[in-house]
């Protein structure tokens, strides 16, 4: 747990997120600003800042398979969806407790902006 961290806090249960998963290592809840019907955010439990500081592979295989189960809890499974890792400021990281954004739920565009 790093205080100042927003994800940590919901995490630890202190802000409250629409959680739509839990795991021993990992948690799954709605972004707060969605860009697709499907918009939820996949986050280790314990604080990695970027997917530059990821060491641990269950950590990476445990988000991996919550991203999953989230994708057909969601009933997009199948339609499809995309998976994004933002990362530092070229990838246009805003919160540095890393997250996957799992979206859904309409076309999307490539390439992303
Ligand atoms: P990033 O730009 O770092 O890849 O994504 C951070 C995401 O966190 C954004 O999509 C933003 O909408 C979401 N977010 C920021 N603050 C909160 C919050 O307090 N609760 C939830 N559920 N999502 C948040
Ligand atoms: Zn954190």
């Amino acid at each position: 747990m790093t205080s100042s961290c927003l994800f940590c806090k919901i995490v630890a249960g202190e802000i409250p997120a629409a959680i739509v998963a839990e795991s021993e290592h990992c948690l799954a809840f709605r972004d707060i600003g969605p860009h697709a019907p499907t918009h939820v955010l996949i986050i280790p439990r314990k604080h990695v800042e970027s997917l530059n500081q990821l060491d641990d592979p269950a950590i990476a295989a445990a988000l991996f398979a919550m991203t999953r189960e989230v994708a057909e809890q969601e009933g997009v499974a199948a339609s499809g969806y995309r998976v994004a890792i933002n990362t530092n400021a070229d990838g246009n990281q805003t919160v540095f407790h890393l997250h996957l954004h799992l979206l859904g739920g309409r076309k999307m565009t490539w390439p992303p902006g």
